[in-house]
């Protein structure tokens, strides 16, 4: 097997200079952009749903029955339906176009002799390219070296059985590096590689109907078969009372454009994408708008510690041997401090134990430390890196690029890395690694006196000091190295060098936002590669209740009652590998717990599936991991975790408020069409009428409403139970009672002005019904908080929706074009009078009620 390490020669890679001869004959590595959903698409949308194809009918039976303006008036509304729908699906578009952007993939290159993480759309041909366990190809690339590289070509054979690839052969774009890596030359790019699979590496955000979307649409089209049959019942009482053909048809169609929320899908889909552009600015990138909702109800988060509660910046504090321990000053990966044992410097070249130490941190790894101007930059593994730094402390001399013979990779399962690295006299083996693990490998340690064998004894005073150092909250890494004359990897036979413990200081502000995830109801549960004594002291630190920490292989042994009874308890998992992650969400799922998980590498991805939000990290994750999750962060931080799933309740609960809203507003238009309808009187409100109600003033008003802040109270509740249904039938008194006013109300001031016409009379009755749906809005804000808590200027797009929707009407009543579409007449100063004194109760007795209760 050929090593990861660079070969000489093409180690420099391209220059800028011929990346961008390159890029000039090869142009960028991408396909052409898939059709982006066009503006006519969306328009197309807007005029072939059912209502709009009934109001074309309607239109047409108008125009030929010679009512010129009828026909006019319901052409105008459903240009201006069709505009408004568009321009909110056109902005859920360009927010969902956003997203996508954020997720491009990235490559990582040698250029200019430095490594660097570049837009895989950069790449040119020529380009010397690094893969890693969980990278996406992003373009065919002809293999140079490569160690234990095993790849997923399913996407390009449907074979799911991963291939290894030697050097010479081609690794194809848009296969996953499912194990190991590789250097490789870039030798076709975008449109010009095997199956221009290049395509499938532009993130994407898949947007399926949501579970709220689909009851929704389910409620929609319930409450349309109704109206259908209200409507012909209406149609037909009118039919028998003698009306004109003419008016049934449209005592019908007012009948059921009343009944259906209209607005009510073009409102939804327009939250969620705005829910989501929300969360992105959080750090947040939704890749399923299904998240937005399930996140809402997340009652556990199972989090890695390493890089999400800690800061993944690791510093060797401490390094213990049989011969002594040393100390190492200095933070971060700056290598200008130094290393010393009872208050004396060390230097690896006085110390042959201490050099041996550096040989295994230099040698076994795939880190690099460089310098850039002033500041030292540090790219690969943090453990890695800090390993180096201690190196560099020690003034260890640097091995030799080329020794490097083969490798065995680190992976969550193994816990370690060995490699074979060429020398004199004699090959050496260098492993480093989890403790416990690298000790079944070890027969003998190093001592001052030399190597003697590890008796039981030893290996378990070594385990008590591995425990000792994770009790302080440190990672603790095992080195060790054995001579040999193979020149095939063996990890038998090895001399425990020393251990070396790891800070990893927790994140800034993960302990409050564990704290407001415990007073939201929703527990944190750490699930670690680490040691238990490490996991449990980090807990600690953050405040995360931690009683018990069971093992990867306790899990294993358990069965699934146990296992159970486990999880339901204040525990933490650590020496974990992905594999048993599933069954802790599985087991948690049978709880009734809705479960968002996070993780990083390639095996995750299982994981990060069967979770209820599967969440990757932005930084640390892998292609793969992103691909498979619903969420992913792009901070790799907890407290984003928490942000987010405030931003989930914060949108449920805002949704189950405007669907109430346009619920409301819609029964009173039936109750108001239903009692006149019985009373034999003229049409009390004409479909046009209606319909700009419906889709034009409630629409917007319920939009703004949508964009409600949080209540306060949002984060101090339990999670809400997963069946938890948008509308209760506990919520029906509330409409109905809105409704009932609202349509009696505008009902009455017909009645009292129809003496003095029946135009005034219809004029007055419509512009109440909207000023009075207006002014119910205020009461849908919360169900429970009176606005004097919620603060009257809270929600700015509310106040701003309720005065351009006043003021329309106003336009609506004297502007004289309108006037003729909608058949308004101008009002005087009484009817507004009255209208005005009748939407009064709207406002004051909701707020009095909720007053009254909060007091109770
Ligand atoms: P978390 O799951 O909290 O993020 P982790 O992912 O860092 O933890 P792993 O990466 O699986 O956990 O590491 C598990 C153990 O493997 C560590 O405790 C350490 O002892 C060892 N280890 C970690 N990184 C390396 C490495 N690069 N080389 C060798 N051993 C390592």
């Amino acid at each position: 097997m050929q090593t990861g390490r660079r070969t000489r020669g093409a180690a420099a890679g391209l220059t800028a200079a011929e990346v961008a001869a390159a890029r000039a004959a090869h142009g960028w590595n991408a396909l052409p952009e898939p059709p982006a959903v066009s503006a006519l698409a969306v328009l197309a949308r807007q005029v072939t749903g059912l209502l709009v194809l009934m109001l074309v009918g309607a239109g047409l039976i108008a125009l030929a029955l010679g009512e010129h303006i009828d026909a006019l008036a319901i052409g105008a509304v459903v240009v201006l339906n069709a505009a408004l729908g568009f321009a909110q699906e056109w902005k859920a578009e360009r927010a969902m176009l956003a997203l996508r952007a954020m997720m491009a993939p990235q490559a990582t290159v040698i250029r200019d002799g430095r490594e660097q993480a570049i837009p895989a759309r950069e790449l040119v041909p020529g380009d010397l390219l690094l893969l890693a366990e969980g990278d996406r190809v992003p373009a065919d690339a002809e293999i140079l070296a490569e160690a234990g590289l095993r790849l997923d070509e399913s996407v390009l054979t449907g074979e799911s059985v991963p291939v290894s690839k030697p050097p010479g052969e081609t690794a194809f774009g848009g296969t996953t590096v499912t194990g190991g890596h590789a250097e490789a030359r870039v030798t076709r790019i975008g449109a010009a590689t095997e199956f221009g699979q290049v395509a499938e590496l532009t993130g994407r955000v898949e947007r399926g109907p949501t579970t709220l979307q689909r009851a929704l649409g389910q409620l929609a089209r319930q409450l349309g078969w109704i109206a259908l049959a209200v409507a012909g019942l209406v149609a037909a009482m009118g039919a028998w009372r003698g009306l004109e053909t003419l008016q049934v048809v449209m005592l019908g169609l007012s009948m059921a454009v009343a009944m259906v929320p209209e607005g009510l899908p073009a409102v939804v889909t327009v939250t969620l994408a705005l829910g989501a552009g929300a969360m992105a600015r959080r750090n947040a990138l939704v890749r399923h708008l299904q998240a937005v909702e399930t996140l809402g109800a997340a009652s556990v988060i199972c989090t890695d510690k390493t890089g999400t509660l800690t800061e993944n910046a690791m510093t060797v504090r401490q390094v213990w041997t049989a011969a002594g321990s040393y100390t190492a000053t200095g933070r971060g990966h700056d290598p200008t401090g130094h290393v010393e044992t009872g208050g004396a410097k060390r230097r690896a070249g006085d110390d042959p134990l201490l050099a041996q130490l550096c040989e295994v941190a230099l040698g076994c790894t795939h880190a690099r430390l460089s310098r850039a101007g002033e500041r030292w930059e540090a790219l690969g593994d943090p453990t890695e890196v800090a390993l180096i730094v201690l190196a560099h402390k020690a003034w260890a001399a640097a091995p030799d690029p080329d020794a490097l013979m083969e490798e065995l990779p680190f992976t969550s399962e193994r816990k370690r890395m060995s490699v074979l690295v060429r020398g004199t006299p004699a090959n050496r083996v260098l492993t480093k690694g989890a403790p416990e693990l690298v000790l079944e490998h070890c027969s003998r340690i190093a001592t001052a006196g030399g190597a003697v064998p590890l008796t039981p004894a030893r290996a378990e005073e070594v385990r008590a000091v591995a425990t000792a150092l994770a009790e302080e909250g440190l990672r603790v890494i095992a080195l060790a190295a054995r001579d040999t004359d193979e020149d095939r990897i063996a990890e038998t036979d090895l001399t425990l060098l020393g251990l070396a413990g790891l800070i990893d200081p927790p994140r800034a502000g993960v302990a409050e936002a564990i704290a407001a995830a415990q007073a939201a109801g929703i527990r944190t549960v750490m699930i670690t590669g680490d040691h238990p004594a490490t996991a449990q002291a980090i807990a600690r630190s953050l405040g995360l209740p931690a009683e018990t920490v069971v093992t990867g292989a306790e899990v294993a042994a358990m069965d699934d009652a146990a296992l159970s009874a486990t999880v339901a308890g204040p525990v933490a998992f650590a020496r974990v590998s992905p594999g048993d992650k599933l069954r802790i969400i599985a087991a948690l799922q049978a709880r009734g717990e809705t479960v968002g998980m996070t993780g990083d590498g390639v095996n995750d991805a299982p994981a990060l599936r069967r979770a209820d939000i599967g969440i990757a990290m932005g930084i640390r994750g892998t292609e793969v991991a992103k691909d498979a999750a619903d969420l992913v962060l792009l901070d790799d931080n907890y407290a984003t975790i928490v942000g987010a799933i405030a931003e989930g309740r914060r949108q449920f609960d805002n949704t189950r408020k405007f669907v109430r809203y346009l619920l409301a507003s819609n029964a009173g238009e039936v109750v108001a069409l239903l009692v006149n309808t019985a009373m034999r009187a003229p049409l009390i409100f004409l479909p046009t009428q209606i319909l700009w109600m419906n889709l034009i003033t409630d629409g917007v008003t319920a939009v703004a409403l949508g964009l409600e802040p949080p209540e306060g109270a949002q984060m101090r509740d339990p999670p809400r139970p997963r069946a938890t249904r948008i509308l209760p039938l506990s919520s029906l008194p509330l409409i109905l009672g809105f409704g009932l006013y609202t349509g009696l109300a505008s009902l009455w001031i017909f009645e009292r002005l129809l003496p003095q016409g029946e135009d005034l009379a219809r004029t007055a009755a419509f512009t109440a019904m909207v000023v009075f749906e207006k002014a119910s809005v205020f009461a849908f804000r919360s169900l429970r908080t009176p606005g004097w808590r919620l603060g009257y200027l809270g929600n700015p797009a509310l106040l701003v929706a309720f005065a351009a929707m006043l003021a329309l009407q106003v336009v609506a009543v004297y502007w004289a074009p309108l006037q003729v579409l909608l058949q308004t007449v101008p009002i005087g100063w009484a009817e507004w009078g009255l209208i005005a004194g009748l939407a009064l109760p709207l406002l004051v007795v909701p707020e009095l009620w909720k007053t009254l209760r909060r007091g109770r």
